[in-house]
């Protein structure tokens, strides 16, 4: 590092987030980006450990120390050779990843970790600013072609390691644009849509063939492209929501979130929506039921949209603040979350269970709930207990089932080629990312379950790789 002991001269300076006031009104990104001179100063935090555990801790195996230490040195452009490396969407973690590598920095046993994240997004976007991005179409083509079902971070990543190595590849999209949840899940706020099409432009003049608006398994027959492609990638994600079937179920003013956050984001890029589809929280109590991070997208849409009030409720306890002794460091710890979209105001609840919802005239009203607790049974196993006497009400006229993602969609693709799945009903590949039908490959939350942006990038790396490797044999 330009200066070895900087981690004892500086603190770390954290991501700093437009006003509420100003933010609110708008679905432009909430943080701002940090000045270069920042950023240098922040490198110098970094101790280049000998065994950098934050290099372990991103799926990535980004390597972090190095460009730490070439950014200390104002080497920016090596510093993005490097990152370029092993990360194909470095501007897309860079603002979204939850930084796995952070909890690992050796700076968290008793400091506060290197700001990697933010020093990431620094450096690529330091890169694209000064020209750095270019498009790098392979020299040689090789004659192989492969067909990508799903234009996600799996997707986007698994085309982009195959094109390089110079085969030919087509990526087919059902939607009407782009990214998968990177496009119309997360919110604009979190994610302005230009730096999605910023890359894919790249991509796109790498030789990267882009169609949209083709379901595979139903605009296009999967037989089809098995005899015109040399392999066929399925990275279409985990979209099955988990539902809660209770009664009032049925009732209007209840819906999934990322309907709701799709729905949110296509109006923000300006599609028009049909007044009886409109799912809008204006001048309503809105009512979240599950406190994670789809739950928190849907509060800062909802606060947007002028929610009179909102109520995120959880099931599971409060998280603790900080690390317990049955987490240590380096592992990736489940600790109270607190973002910038419930900054931006609503009320959370824990330990809450819904019973019921009712209604009138066929509309939502009220959630009844109770509070609960969770005892072990004598295996060992925690079980839901209702605490007695703690039945209430929440008034609501929108309410936002956030309760997670089951598996992947079933009918059309994975029916079609009768794909063995695994346990919890998602694809089952062998260690080469092949599936139960040879030349078919799986990547990303279709094979591994709703998981993070990192991990899909990952697995669409990997399995590029595989396939590079089954091509040539
Ligand atoms: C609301 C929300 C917010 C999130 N925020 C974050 C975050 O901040 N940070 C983070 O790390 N992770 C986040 N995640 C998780 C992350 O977005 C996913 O893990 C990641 O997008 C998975 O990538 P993927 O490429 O596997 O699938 P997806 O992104 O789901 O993309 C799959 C694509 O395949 C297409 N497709 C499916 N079937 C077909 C077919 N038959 N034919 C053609 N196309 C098809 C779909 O339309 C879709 O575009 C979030 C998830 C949600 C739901
Ligand atoms: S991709 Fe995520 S885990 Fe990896 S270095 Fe970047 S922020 Fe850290």
């Amino acid at each position: 590092m330009a200066e070895i002991r900087g981690f004892l001269k500086f603190k770390r300076k954290d991501q700093v987030y437009r006003p509420v006031m100003e933010r609110i009104r708008d679905y432009r990104e909430v943080a701002l980006l940090p000045s270069n001179e920042d950023v240098e100063r922040q490198t110098l935090r970094c101790m280049d450990c000998g065994t950098p555990f934050c290099h372990w801790g991103c799926p990535l195996g980004n390597y972090i120390p190095e460009w730490n230490d070439l950014v200390s040195r104002k080497e920016w452009y090596k510093a993005y050779q490097l990152l370029s490396l092993t990360n194909n969407l470095a501007e897309i973690t860079g603002r979204l990843c939850p930084a796995l590598c952070e909890y690992s920095c050796t700076l968290e046993i008793n400091d506060e970790p290197v700001t990697i994240r933010e020093n990431e997004l620094a450096i690529i976007e330091y890169a694209f600013k000064n020209g750095y991005v270019k498009p790098n179409p392979p020299l040689k083509r090789t004659k192989k072609k492969i067909a990508i079902v799903g234009s996600g971070p799996a997707g986007l990543s698994c085309a982009e390691q195959l094109n390089r190595k110079g085969h030919k590849v087509v990526v087919f999209e059902k939607d009407n644009n782009f990214g998968g949840l990177l496009r119309h899940g997360v919110p604009d706020f979190k994610l302005e849509k230009w730096v999605l099409d910023r890359r894919l432009e790249i991509l796109k003049k790498e030789g990267i063939e882009f169609v949209k608006n083709i379901e595979v398994g139903k605009d296009i027959k999967v037989g089809k492209l098995l005899k015109e492609f040399n392999a066929l990638v399925l990275s279409g994600g985990c979209r099955i929501p988990r539902d809660l079937k209770i009664e009032g179920r049925n009732l209007k003013g209840i819906y999934f979130a990322l309907d709701y956050l799709t729905q949110a984001n296509r109006r923000v890029a300006g599609e028009t929506i049909p007044e009886g589809d409109l799912i809008d929280a204006k001048d309503k109590r809105v009512v979240i039921i599950g406190g994670g991070d789809t739950g928190s997208d849907c509060i800062g849409v909802a606060n947007r949209q002028g929610a009179k009030k909102i109520i995120q409720i959880e099931l599971l306890p409060q998280p603790p603040l900080k690390r317990s002794s049955n987490c240590p460091w380096p592992s990736y710890p489940l600790l109270l979350k607190t973002t910038s979209s419930h900054e931006e105001g609503c009320q959370r609840y824990w330990q809450i269970l819904t019973k019921k919802f009712l209604g009138e005239n066929g509309k939502v009203k009220k959630l009844v709930c109770v509070k609960v607790n969770f005892e072990k049974d004598a295996v060992g196993c925690f079980k839901i207990k209702e605490i007695p006497e703690t039945e209430f009400e929440i008034e609501a006229d929108l309410v936002i089932l956030a309760l997670g993602f089951l598996y992947p969609q079933k009918e059309g693709l994975i029916e079609k080629l009768n794909l063995e799945l695994d346990e919890r009903g998602n694809i089952k590949t062998n260690l080469q990312f092949m599936t139960s039908r040879k030349k078919v490959f799986a990547c990303g939350d279709m094979r591994r379950g709703q998981s993070l942006i990192v991990w899909a990038i990952y697995e669409g790396r990997e399995c590029a790789h595989h396939i590079d490797t089954y091509l040539r044999i």
